[in-house]
């Protein structure tokens, strides 16, 4: 079995993708640099239950450092690249970092991958590449516009991992993230934030009164998708990886009041122009070419997410 290298493995969808590897019998090496957008603190605790396991190696450095990933990265080895400086908003502060972190970095993982005669490479894109293209997305759109600097790092990655797949054969599949969500969420994240404000009784900022649309994706139905995918190699394909079912922002809110037997403070406000109105996958590819399925329905979903989030409140580090 080929060894797996997971960048970004201390991140929340690293973590639990990491876990699942290694419940499968994959031997992981996992490389994170605790980057600050959020807490390192809050990363180290999702590396908790990695770092006893004897199949797993971890090393603290950054992807950008290219001799630590040409001595890190085995032969033949399967790269699923998911380090990256995330957040649609915070882009926009810092659109050279972005482009720094995300494209170069993904230049280097990639020049090292074809040295290494890497089996498959797994680059995780995002449903944000669409912009305001027509519902549900299909990934034979043309995905030119995106609204964001976050949004227009994935999309560079994706063409340029294109052609580097075409001009030196390594078989790349990008992935196609539709807002994962789940125990663990980063703590930028809507859904954690609001169930944090309701909690606390402060303000929940709704954009557009909430009537924003997004497809949910729970984190075991987003590492199946990443699981699905090592099991095929393509020269090249883009997936979509979400539910299918898009909710407005408004019945996100419901269910964690529900849930948290409280009523939320909201405050409305326009959308932002980084923002897209909808997310929706078309699940049709990646049911047919992976046996793609997503089996957690949103309302089961949160509910499992806050058992997490009451549970951790509590034991989280003072900012
Ligand atoms: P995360 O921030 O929790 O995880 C990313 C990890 O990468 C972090 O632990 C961070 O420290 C690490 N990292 C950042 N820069 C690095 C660098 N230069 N070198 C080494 N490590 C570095 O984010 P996440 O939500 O788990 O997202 C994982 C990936 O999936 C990202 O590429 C993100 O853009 C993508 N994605 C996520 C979602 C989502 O809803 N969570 C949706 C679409 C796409």
């Amino acid at each position: 079995m080929s060894s797996v290298f997971v960048t970004g493995c201390a991140g929340f969808i690293g973590s639990h993708l990491c876990e699942r590897l290694l419940e499968e019998g994959f031997d992981v090496i996992g490389i994170d640099n605790f980057d600050d957008y959020y807490d390192r603190r809050i990363k180290e605790r999702n590396l908790i239950n990695l770092l006893n396991k004897r199949n797993f190696k971890f090393i603290e450095a950054d992807v950008r450092d290219s001799k630590t990933v040409e001595n890190m990265l085995e032969k033949r080895s399967i790269v699923i690249h998911l380090a990256a400086r995330p957040g649609v908003r915070a882009s926009i502060k810092h659109p050279k970092l972005y482009f720094d972190v995300n494209v170069r970095g993904t230049m280097i993982l990639a020049e090292k991958s074809v040295k290494k005669e890497v089996e498959q490479f797994i680059f995780a894109s995002s449903s944000s590449v669409y912009g305001t293209s027509q519902l549900p997305f299909k990934e034979s759109l043309p995905a030119d516009k995106p609204l964001s600097p976050y949004a227009s790092t994935k999309r560079c990655c994706e063409i340029l991992l294109h052609s580097i797949s075409n001009c030196y054969s390594l078989p790349v599949t990008c992935l196609r993230f539709f807002t994962v969500y789940g125990p663990r969420v980063r703590p930028d994240m809507a859904i954690y934030k609001f169930a944090q404000a309701i909690r606390e009784q402060k303000d929940v900022i709704l954009y557009d009164g909430g009537r924003l649309k997004r497809d949910y994706t729970y984190i075991s139905d987003a590492v199946e998708g990443i699981l699905k995918a090592m099991k095929r190699r393509f020269a090249y394909e883009v997936f979509n990886i979400g539910s299918g079912r898009p909710i407005e922002i408004r019945y996100l809110v419901k269910l964690l009041e529900e849930n948290l037997g409280r009523k939320a403070k909201i405050r409305v406000r326009p959308k932002p122009k980084e923002d897209m109105p909808a997310t929706h996958a078309d699940l049709t590819k990646a049911k047919n070419l992976l046996g793609y399925s997503p089996r957690v329905f949103i309302e089961d979903g949160v509910r499992k997410f806050l058992e997490w989030f009451l549970k951790t409140q509590a034991e989280l580090p003072e900012p």
